[in-house]
């Protein structure tokens, strides 16, 4: 990640990235950073209650963390320091206006003013142009932060006039030391949950928790007795699946938790014949395997990726009980067509 060398300090800045990768933290820190009163600004990385700069690599914008500007705007009580997101479905005209009007004044009491946007890709179009408006003639002292997925997102209009900042996705590495040295998280755990998260530290924590693992074991030791159900006892099979379709159409948060733990389990299947050491759910590596060993490598390729399909329905439909019964159908199908002979 490049940092901000430039000594002036700039109007606009964009933080790109996934969610949860510490874009906001950032913003916040930046905002403290450039009203830090402290007289010996330093690092506080060590010392820190752990909600800023979570990644090795975010930039290092020092501050005191003690002089009464650091703790306001730590403690989400600085006057300056404003904060706008999607009110509903998105960011609109009404808090764009509200944002000029108070940019139009001075700051109460800060050197440089900051106003965060979040999930600023979910803005309405005339939010936009009314943003745009502000970019084109920045206030004095002020520099507005736009925080999203992609710059594509944006209007090319916005983003051109801000200096972007990409935040990588953080190695899986470093989630699981994070949620190991910070939440106290058995290493163990800690590697599951990093491996899932795609790079997110907020979606690993969320994976790290105890209801998170609880419906995670109970899903992963379902499907590994789907795959190991004899054919002739297909019919419990079929029970079995249409039990859990049931359970998870009437468990939203659980089926988005339970799907992505499919996922990485299936995943895990594929791989396990090439590379078992790579696996993501080690603690089950020994019933992974069996299972592997009996599906061909056909199975893999053609089933599996229909399961994709599939799961996206589920995600989309708000009755996903029909989807549900098909994806579980046809794990079932995949897993005993190619032998699973228990
Ligand atoms: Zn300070």
């Amino acid at each position: 990640m490049k940092r901000i060398r430039s000594r002036k300090i700039p109007h606009a800045l964009l933080f790109t990235g996934i969610d949860g990768i510490g874009r906001y933290q950032t913003a916040v820190r930046f905002a403290t950073t450039v009203n830090c009163t402290g007289r010996t600004a330093i690092r506080i990385d060590s010392s820190d209650p752990g909600t800023l700069n979570e990644r090795d690599d975010a930039p290092h914008f020092p501050v005191c963390g003690t002089c009464p500007s650091c703790k306001k705007i730590i403690t989400g009580n600085h006057p300056d320091i404003l904060h706008i997101k999607p009110a509903g479905s998105a960011i609109k005209i009404d808090q764009i206006r509200s944002l000029r009007n108070t940019l139009s004044l001075k700051p109460y009491e800060a050197r440089h003013r900051v106003a965060i946007l979040e999930r600023a890709q979910e803005m309405t179009i005339p939010a936009f142009n009314a943003l745009l408006k502000i970019l084109e003639e920045p206030p004095e002292r002020t520099t507005i932060i736009l925080i999203a997925n992609k710059s594509s997102d944006l209007l090319p209009t916005i983003v051109s006039r801000c200096q972007q900042i990409r935040f990588a996705p953080a190695p899986d590495d470093q989630i699981a030391r994070s949620l190991a040295d910070r939440q106290g998280v058995g290493m163990k755990r800690a590697h599951i949950a990093a491996a899932m998260a795609g790079g997110s530290f907020d979606v690993a924590k969320k994976m790290a928790s105890n209801q998170w693992q609880r419906q995670r074991d109970w899903m992963l030791n379902e499907m590994t007795l789907i795959g190991q159900g004899k054919p002739k006892n297909g019919k419990v099979s079929i029970r079995r699946t249409m039990a859990l379709a049931e359970t998870l159409t009437n468990d939203r948060q659980m089926l988005d938790n339970v799907l992505v733990a499919i996922k990485s389990w299936l995943r895990d299947l594929s791989l396990w014949p090439f590379m078992p050491e790579d696996i993501i759910n080690l603690d089950m590596a020994t019933q992974i395997g069996k299972l592997a060993s009996a599906i061909d490598a056909d199975t893999f390729f053609t089933g599996f990726t229909a399961m994709d399909t599939i799961e996206k329905q589920i995600r989309a439909n708000a009755n996903p009980r029909l989807a549900l019964e098909t994806y579980f159908i046809k794990l079932t199908h995949n897993l005993s067509a190619s032998g699973g002979s228990g």
